[in-house]
């Protein structure tokens, strides 16, 4: 199981609030203040429609997988003790994408794609969490 990355999360990052709000159970992205897109990681402009207008809401938890893959190599150095690990591309409302990594390692097992996972959310420090799916 992942330990987090506390080396990349900082309180000055934009996705700051995502990961405050993952610390408290919840799934959280930007909303656009003029046309109601969802957007996450979180961005200055909407891809939509170019406002710079924001805020932040809840989404559900639940979605299904579009993708995943096993890692063999340490892109970032805080996982290199973690490797081979897996991460999924899971799609959540309003089509938010998230990269996360299972609850737990199943083995030698597959995701299944298309298939259900539900959000679990793993502290990561007392600020911070991951969301993580199952
Ligand atoms: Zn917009």
């Amino acid at each position: 199981m992942m330990a987090g990355l506390p080396g990349l999360m900082s309180a000055d990052d934009a996705n700051c609030v995502h990961w405050e709000g993952a610390r408290m159970g919840r799934i959280r992205v930007q909303r656009c203040g003029r046309c109601a897109q969802l957007r996450f990681p979180a961005a200055p402009l909407c891809s939509k429609c170019g406002s710079q207008a924001s805020t932040w809401v809840e989404i559900g938890t639940t979605g299904r997988v579009l993708a995943w893959c096993h890692f063999h190599r340490a892109y970032f150095s805080e996982f290199k003790d973690k490797l081979p690990y897996t991460v999924l591309l899971v799609e959540l409302e309003g089509g938010i994408r998230l990269y996360a990594n299972p609850a737990a390692e199943a083995g030698d097992s597959m995701p299944v794609i298309g298939s259900t996972v539900t959000a679990v959310f793993e502290p990561v420090n007392e600020r911070f969490g991951l969301v993580k799916f199952r």
